[in-house]
C-alpha cells in the first residue's frame, strides 16, 4: 500500500511521458544511424575508398594515413548525426529544460568533436602499432593497455576533460563543508573535494557525482542543485555520492569494464580473422578500413550487455541510497530531494518495467522513495 502516501503519490505529468519518450527515441534513432553508417561503409567497401584516399593524403605513412582515416571516419558520422542532435538541443528548449544559446551549443560540439577526435586517434593509433607488431596476440595486448588508459582516463577526467566544457569551482558553503566532514569522519573516509558545477549555463536540470581516482576523487555538485535545495536535501545528495565513495563503485566499474572489454577484444579477433582469412575482405588484419567492423563488435556488445550493465549500475545506486540513509538523521529530506529531482529534470518516477529494465541506470524515482520510506517504517519499528 504505497500509493496513499502522499509523498509516492505524485502520478508522471503528460509531459515527462512524452518528453522521455520522444528521448528515448532520439537515442534509438542516433543508435540505428551510427549502426546503419558501419553497415554501409563496409558492404559498399566505401571503407576501402576512404583508406585510399586516406593514405593519398597522408603520403602512404601508414600512422599519417591512419590518424586521417580516423578524422574523416568521425567527420562523417558527425555530419551525418548532426540533424539528430540539433533536433535533442531543441527538446531540451521545447521542454524548458535549457536555455543554452546557439552559439555556445555549436562551440559544446566544435570542442566535443575535438576531443573525441584526439581521444580516437589515440586510440587508434596505439591499437592498430599493436595489430601490426603482435598479430597473434594483439587482443590481450590491446586488452591490457586499454585497461590501464581507463585507469587514467578516471583518473584525469575531472581536472582535464571536464572543464573543456564545465566550470568549477571549489564548494564555498561552510555549513555544507561542515556537513559534508561530519558524514566523512562517520564513514571513517576522507573526500578530498567537494566542487560546485556550473551546470546552469547548460541545462536547468539539477545533478551531483562522484568523479575522479585517488587524489582527483571529488563529489561534484550542480549549482541548480545548490541553489534551489535545502542543506538538508543537498546533504542526503553527498550521503548518496559518499556512499559510491565507501562502496569504491568507480573502481568496481573499472573492474566490470574489463571483464566486459575482455570479451569484446577476445571477440573481435574472431570477427576480423574470419573477414581476413576466410572472407578476404581486408589484406591484413592491420588494414585500418576494417575499423567500422571492429567498432560494430563493440556495438554490438554494448548492446547486448546494456540490460546487465544498468542492472549493476542500479545495484550501486541502491547501495548508494542505503548506504546514504543510514547516514542522515532522517530520510524526508531525501525524498523531498528525489521528489525535487524528478520535477526539475522532468523524468519520469514510475517508468514502465522493461524501460527500466533495458534503459536506466537509475532505479525509478518511485523506487527510490518507497525504499527510503521502508527505511524509516523498519527504523521506526526497531
Ligand atoms: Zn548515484
Amino acid at each position: 500500500m504505497v500509493a496513499t502516501s502522499p509523498i509516492t503519490a505524485q502520478p508522471d505529468s503528460p509531459e515527462a511521458r512524452r518528453y522521455n519518450r520522444i528521448k528515448r527515441w532520439l537515442g534509438i534513432a542516433d543508435f540505428v544511424v551510427g549502426f546503419g553508417l558501419l553497415i554501409v561503409l563496409l558492404v559498399t567497401g566505401l571503407t576501402g575508398n576512404l583508406r585510399d584516399l586516406a593514405y593519398q593524403l597522408g603520403r602512404q605513412y601508414y600512422t599519417v594515413s591512419l590518424i586521417l582515416y580516423v578524422v574523416m571516419l568521425m567527420l562523417l558520422t558527425k555530419v551525418i548525426g548532426i540533424g539528430l542532435e540539433y533536433y535533442g538541443f531543441r527538446l531540451e528548449h521545447n521542454y524548458r529544460l535549457s536555455n543554452q544559446k546557439l552559439t555556445g551549443w555549436l562551440w559544446d560540439q566544435v570542442k566535443g568533436f575535438l576531443v573525441s577526435v584526439i581521444l580516437a586517434s589515440i586510440v587508434a593509433v596505439i591499437l592498430y602499432s599493436i595489430l601490426r607488431q603482435y598479430a597473434q596476440h594483439w587482443w590481450l595486448l590491446s586488452w591490457a593497455v586499454f585497461l590501464g588508459l581507463f585507469v587514467l582516463m578516471a583518473q584525469i577526467a575531472p581536472v582535464v576533460l571536464f572543464p573543456i566544457f564545465y566550470k568549477f569551482e571549489p564548494l564555498q558553503n561552510d555549513d555544507l563543508k561542515a556537513r559534508l566532514v561530519r558524514l566523512s569522519e562517520k564513514a571513517g573516509t576522507r573526500v578530498r573535494g567537494v566542487y560546485k558545477w556550473k551546470l546552469s549555463e547548460k541545462s536547468n536540470k539539477a545533478n551531483a557525482a562522484l568523479t575522479g581516482l585517488g587524489a582527483t576523487r571529488r563529489i561534484i555538485l550542480a549549482d541548480t542543485l545548490l541553489d534551489n535545495y535545502s542543506p538538508e536535501e543537498i546533504e542526503a545528495v553527498l550521503a548518496h555520492e559518499l556512499g559510491h565513495h565507501v562502496h569504491r563503485h568507480i573502481l568496481k566499474s573499472i573492474g566490470v569494464q574489463a571483464v566486459v572489454t575482455l570479451i569484446g577484444f577476445w571477440a573481435a579477433n574472431l570477427v576480423l580473422h574470419v573477414a581476413v582469412d576466410r572472407w578476404h575482405v581486408f589484406e591484413t588484419l592491420s588494414d585500418f578500413a576494417n575499423m567500422p567492423l571492429l567498432i560494430l563488435v563493440a556495438t554490438l556488445m554494448s548492446l547486448l550487455l546494456m540490460p546487465a550493465l544498468n542492472a549493476y549500475s542500479r545495484f550501486n545506486e541502491r547501495q548508494a541510497d542505503r548506504y546514504a540513509f543510514r547516514s542522515i538523521s532522517t530520510v524526508t529530506p531525501f525524498i523531498s530531494s528525489m521528489n525535487k529531482l524528478a520535477s526539475q529534470n522532468l523524468a519520469e518516477r514510475t517508468p514502465s518495467k522493461l524501460v527500466e529494465w533495458l534503459f536506466h541506470s537509475h532505479p525509478s524515482i518511485s523506487r527510490r522513495v518507497q525504499a527510503a520510506e521502508a527505511w524509516n517504517k523498519a527504523v521506526a519499528r526497531s
